[in-house]
């Protein structure tokens, strides 16, 4: 009872013991009050019972002031550990500094994610915990916002780096939020450790580009024999043309203008032989992501004439229709080659069986932006893939892996662009996309 009653007059604060002024001055005046009132009563009426009748309600009244004190005590206590259980129990780190950056409450979290103990920690600068160059520039962040009130990051988010106990750095997203209790100025910070996000985002991107790659090469593999079609036609020159050579040498003419004549022709095919091989390379290697302004118009010929070889030999008639005077926009170059290949390989296969075999490749200039149409006349989209074209691993192709209009559609988001099908009114299948003349996102090699 006495514990109980002297418990009601102190306090916790900060986790210390502290008295609690307030209320012990009010039973100060209750007994100051009690008393006098009691003397006043035995003065007036000379009698002891008013007195003591006096005494005893003070006495009641300090008492029950006492208890009810102990019961504020007790709340406040049990409010204080279950804040204490939130805290702790928080998956992220939760860090409260004052305003000379010295921690004052360091979770569980915190200590999980930093590495340090709390008590490592608690009465440190915060900026232990930070690498360089916030480490020093800390102290001078919280100065200048305590005196002109300009926050940087306080009240908002922000991703930055922070410092383990073995001094590895790490990403963190930060939270900052200002506390003010009495006179005195704190901030508290909630952190989430983002390595594992990080290093899930590059496996995607790692593995998109890989799936990337992938498709190219497997254009590439459909266009093999066409390829080697191709190539066998400048070989074939140069054997004629290097025998001819020969035999002139061989009749002792090595001075003949015929000689040189052919000589020179075997020139001019090795390099149209090296000419394809080149392009083919350049196309199929894994390629960095970077972007740089290319000209739409050569990028749409050059991949154009990559995706027809051998298409003539089908029976298709392949048209360009060019805007002129295109501004340069910004592309990863193979990447965007990649769209068209595979869109122009599509509409060959397309026309492959169709009784108009037309292929157009046109370039328009829209404002802001620039567009593509490859337009043909084949059997159309089937109904069953109409809905979901641009789904992933769907086909209507015996060998199709059913990834390149997938693929295709994702590298001209990443570009800011858009890329979308509609029906040829003249029968047949149009595809459009819009590359918007600013800049453009990561996508994979
Ligand atoms: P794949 O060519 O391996 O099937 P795509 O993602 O490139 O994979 O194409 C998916 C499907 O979309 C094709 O199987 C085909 O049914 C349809 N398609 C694509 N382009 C055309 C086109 N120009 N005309 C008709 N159907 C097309």
């Amino acid at each position: 009872m006495v514990r109980d009653f002297l418990t009601g007059l102190v306090g916790i604060k900060k986790d210390r013991i502290a008295w609690q002024w307030p209320k012990l001055l009010t039973l100060l005046a209750i007994l100051a009050i009690g008393v006098g009132l009691s003397f006043a009563a035995y003065e007036a009426s000379r009698s002891w019972v008013w007195a003591g009748i006096g005494l005893g309600v003070t006495a009641i009244l300090l008492v029950a002031f006492g208890l009810s004190f102990r019961e504020t005590v007790r709340a406040e206590r049990q409010a204080a550990e279950r804040f204490r259980a939130v805290i702790d129990n928080a998956h992220d780190a939760i860090i409260a500094i004052d305003s000379l950056g010295r921690v004052e409450m360091f979770n569980r979290a915190a200590e999980r994610i930093f590495g340090f103990q709390a008590a490592e920690v608690v009465g440190q600068n915060v900026n232990m915990l930070m690498p360089a160059p916030y480490h020093d520039e800390h102290d001078g962040y919280i100065k200048n916002y305590i005196t002109t009130g300009t926050a940087k990051i306080i009240g908002t988010g922000r991703e930055v780096e922070a410092q383990h106990k073995d001094g590895t750095i790490f990403p963190i997203d930060l939270s900052i939020g200002e506390m003010q209790s009495g006179n005195s100025r704190g901030f508290i910070g909630v952190i989430r450790d983002t390595t594992e996000r990080h290093q899930s985002e590059r496996r995607v991107r790692e593995l998109t580009a890989e799936l990337v790659h992938i498709s190219r090469l497997s254009a590439m593999g459909q266009l093999a024999s066409s390829l080697a079609h191709e190539l066998n036609q400048p070989l074939t020159a140069i054997a004629n043309y290097a025998e001819v050579a020969r035999q002139i040498a061989a009749m002792g003419d090595g001075n003949s203008p015929k000689l040189r004549e052919f000589l020179g022709k075997t020139v001019e095919q090795a390099d149209r032989a090296g000419q394809i091989i080149r392009r083919l390379r350049s196309f199929v290697e894994k390629g960095s992501t970077e972007r740089h302004p290319e000209e739409l118009n050569r990028i749409v010929t050059e991949a154009t004439n990559l995706a027809t070889i051998g298409a003539r030999v089908d029976g298709i008639r392949v048209e360009f229709d060019l805007a002129e005077a295109l501004p340069a926009i910004s592309m990863d170059k193979i990447q965007i080659q990649q769209v068209i290949v595979n869109l122009v390989r599509n509409a060959i296969e397309a026309l492959r069986d169709a009784k108009r075999r037309e292929l157009v490749v046109q370039t328009i200039a829209a404002s802001g932006a620039q567009e593509v149409v490859i337009r043909d006349t084949g059997h159309g989209i089937h109904p069953s893939v109409a809905e979901k074209l641009f789904t992933p691993f769907l086909t209507t192709k015996k060998d199709g892996m059913g990834i390149g209009l997938s693929i295709s559609q994702s590298i001209i988001e990443s570009h800011e662009g858009r890329l979308w099908a509609e029906p040829n009114p003249g029968g047949g299948t149009i595809f459009r996309f819009r590359l918007p003349s600013g800049g453009a996102r990561e996508a994979g090699a």
